[in-house]
């Protein structure tokens, strides 16, 4: 099915296909109809999916081609995006004025840590689509430089990350600054009761829609866990890297302070490296980012909160340093290789403080990873399990049993977590379904119960 084929018209078709996208991947197929229906949506989908056309590409089908609802003088804003980070504001702005290259409508990006005046001056000028944080967008808002009185479309991309991250008040805030009327949409990789609570309140007989992450299982992703001593972590990934003469790894860590040390130590080894996360400024980000696409850095080390939303696709090697605290941010961090057809390959090195986490992770993608030890880095069977900070290699619940003590299972990641209530799969919000447009959406799975 071509995109012309889903209503959507020439300059927009034109536009996609000067970026060599061929075909709709199929969150594409089911969110185009639904969105250009009118109604509201739930999507279940994340990064890698094509769920930023998904949205935008229906979104600029509808602003070009009806007037604003509020003629007004001065045209307000008509689409809001809200996005967690910087990184996926910058990269779905981006993505917009690629897809809309054709079109009359303007485009603007809103994000703090860089200075209010520029963005001020911007809004003087006509914005049809704001793709924004919520933090800045309030600054905004309450200093008056801003209104959202003309939004007729508004966009919760990656919603469980935003509530993650502890954006929940700034989102109801921010609600309360909306037209009731207008379309909403939310998109969420996975679906706890907060994020269906937030659906419930906010979406009105939303079509639903999901699909599986892609690479999820991917059989042409290799997974492999190499055994080793924690204090042995970052001698082995230097001796992989050199060994096999790896070019573009992603690492993961844990922690900030951690992503730190591990791209100093990579350095000293002659690996050029980069630490990219929360505390790092926007330009030291974006230097570390184009470094890493261009090649001349050899490894960027990255927490899961600042990778979310880079667009960095298609790598030959993801390495989780650390295993995440959320077994689902696994499947996020593989999904980075291996894409569109391309051979990758995730490695994940695994100390003893990590087994509870390794098996939750095995539980989720229902499959044992294949586990080994590099010679000359084998483990000491006389170091012992310890709790890892803001972990949880403790059983959770009372079901468990046997279990060291451990801290729980609040996630980690930016130092503002909140909890992360629900299992991976999607679960429809207790909202009454209707069928979306063109019979094209789905209704998502039955929840799949996972005992941890
Ligand atoms: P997203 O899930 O929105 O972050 O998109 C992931 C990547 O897929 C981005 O680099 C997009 O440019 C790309 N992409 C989106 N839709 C398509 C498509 N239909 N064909 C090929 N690539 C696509």
């Amino acid at each position: 099915m071509p995109f012309s084929r889903l209503g959507l018209s020439d300059p927009i078709v034109r536009a996609v296909a000067e970026l060599g996208y061929t075909e709709p991947t199929p969150i594409q197929l089911q969110a185009i109809p639904a969105v250009l229906s009118g109604g509201d949506l739930l999507a279940g989908a994340q990064t890698g999916t094509g769920k930023t056309a998904g949205f935008t590409l229906p979104i600029l089908q509808r602003l070009s081609t009806t007037a604003p609802a509020q003629p007004n003088a001065r045209p307000g804003i008509r689409a809001l995006i809200l996005t967690p980070t910087r990184e996926l504001a910058a990269q779905v702005e981006e993505n917009v004025r690629d897809y809309s290259r054709h079109l009359k409508l303007t485009s603007m990006v809103m994000f703090g840590g860089v200075g209010m005046n520029p963005q001020v001056d911007r809004l003087k000028k006509r914005v049809d689509i704001l793709v924004a944080c919520p933090g800045r967008l309030l600054d905004h808002l309450s200093q008056g430089t801003m209104d959202l009185n003309s939004v007729e479309i508004l966009v919760l991309d990656e919603a469980d990350r935003m509530l993650d991250m502890g954006f929940v008040h700034d989102i109801k805030k921010v609600l309360a600054k909306l037209p009731p009327k207008r379309q909403n949409l939310l998109f969420s990789a996975t679906f706890s009761d907060e994020i269906r609570a937030l659906a419930d309140r906010l979406l009105d007989h939303p079509a639903l829609i999901e699909v599986a992450p892609r690479n999820a299982t991917a059989d042409r992703v290799r997974q492999q866990v190499y055994r080793v001593d924690r204090e042995r972590k970052r001698d082995l990934l230097s001796h992989l890297i050199q060994e096999h003469n790896w070019q573009q790894v992603l690492v993961f860590t844990r922690t900030k302070h951690g992503a730190n040390r591990l791209a100093e130590k990579l350095e000293k080894d002659g690996i050029p490296s980069a630490a990219i996360h929360g505390n790092k400024s926007q330009s030291a980000r974006t230097k570390a980012l184009a470094g890493f696409k261009s090649g001349e850095l050899q490894v960027l080390v990255a927490t899961d909160i600042a990778a979310r939303g880079i667009d960095i696709s298609e790598l030959p090697h993801v390495v989780n340093f650390e295993l995440p605290n959320v077994p689902e941010d696994y499947v996020h961090r593989i999904g980075r290789t291996g894409r569109a057809g391309a051979e990758g390959e995730a490695i994940s090195l695994v100390c003893v403080d990590e087994n509870k986490l390794l098996v939750d992770i095995e539980k989720l993608i229902r499959r044992p990873l294949p586990s080994s030890q590099v010679p000359g880095f084998e483990v000491d069977p006389r170091i012992q399990a310890e709790p890892i900070p803001n972990g949880r290699n403790a059983p959770r619940g009372g079901g468990g049993g046997g279990g060291r003590s451990g801290g729980g299972q609040p996630r980690s990641g930016g130092g503002q977590g909140s909890h992360h209530g629900g299992p991976g799969a999607p679960r429809a919000p207790s909202a009454t379904p209707r069928p979306a447009g063109q019979g094209q959406a789905r209704t998502p799975k039955k929840p799949t119960s996972r005992h941890h």
